[in-house]
């Protein structure tokens, strides 16, 4: 089963992931937790390259196909293996992300990002999608806060950018409405973790 989880920088994403892996662990299943952009070696150098805060005149269109590429080598290297052996996949942020932050935040459109990523992924869409709904404002807030996290070249956007990020992903959920769930990560982790728990769940049926 294949979960891809989304949201804006700060929802809390790979926090709850982690808790949900350890419950449906504790439960018995099989599970793999990863995260793009890497995951694997050569998907992880792709990241340093597009996160490296040097690298501040990479050019949009650029920033979107090395996305694509970290994708596919992470898609065929390590969740189509794992979906294969019945594992549980729950991947932090996938192609939604791309249309969110490249698609739209940065202007390049939705349509563009979605013919470069169905190149990538061919098909290979996540049949269940959380995403983690939070203010940009309060997700900024977070990450402020968050001291251990790595330095990111996206740290130099502004709220403007997180709030274009936030209006991409708005587009997004309306138009896969069915294989998106909204979870309200302004909360306690124990009440986001909940949430997130009960929608698994039913995904899961049992
Ligand atoms: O998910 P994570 O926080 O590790 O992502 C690292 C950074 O890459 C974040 O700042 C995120 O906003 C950015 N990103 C992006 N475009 C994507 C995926 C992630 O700008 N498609
Ligand atoms: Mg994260």
């Amino acid at each position: 089963y294949f979960i891809s989880i989304e949201g804006p920088d700060g929802a809390g994403k790979t926090t709850i992931t982690e808790m949900v892996k350890e419950q449906l662990e504790a439960e018995g299943y099989n599970v793999v937790h990863t995260r793009e952009p890497g995951g694997i070696a050569i998907a992880e150098q792709i990241r340093a390259v597009i996160l490296d805060p040097k690298n501040t005149e990479m050019d949009a269109r650029t920033e979107a196909l090395l996305y694509a590429a970290a994708r596919r080598q992470h898609l065929v290297e390590k969740v189509l293996p794992a979906l294969e052996m019945g594992k549980i996949v729950l991947c932090d942020r996938f192609v939604d992300s791309s249309i969110a932050y490249q698609g739209f935040a940065r202007g390049i459109g939705i349509e563009e990002v979605w013919s470069i990523n169905q190149f990538a992924i061919e098909n290979a869409m996540p049949q269940l999608t959380l995403y983690f709904d939070i203010a940009p404002e309060r997700g900024l807030q977070r990450i402020n806060q968050n001291k251990g996290r790595e330095v990111n070249r996206l740290d130099l956007e502004d709220l403007q950018f997180h709030q274009k990020v936030y209006e991409g992903y708005e587009i997004v959920r309306k138009q896969a409405s069915n294989r998106i769930q909204t979870i309200n990560a302004d909360a306690s982790v124990e009440k986001v973790f909940e949430q997130t728990m009960d929608i698994v769940r039913k995904a899961l049926q049992y």
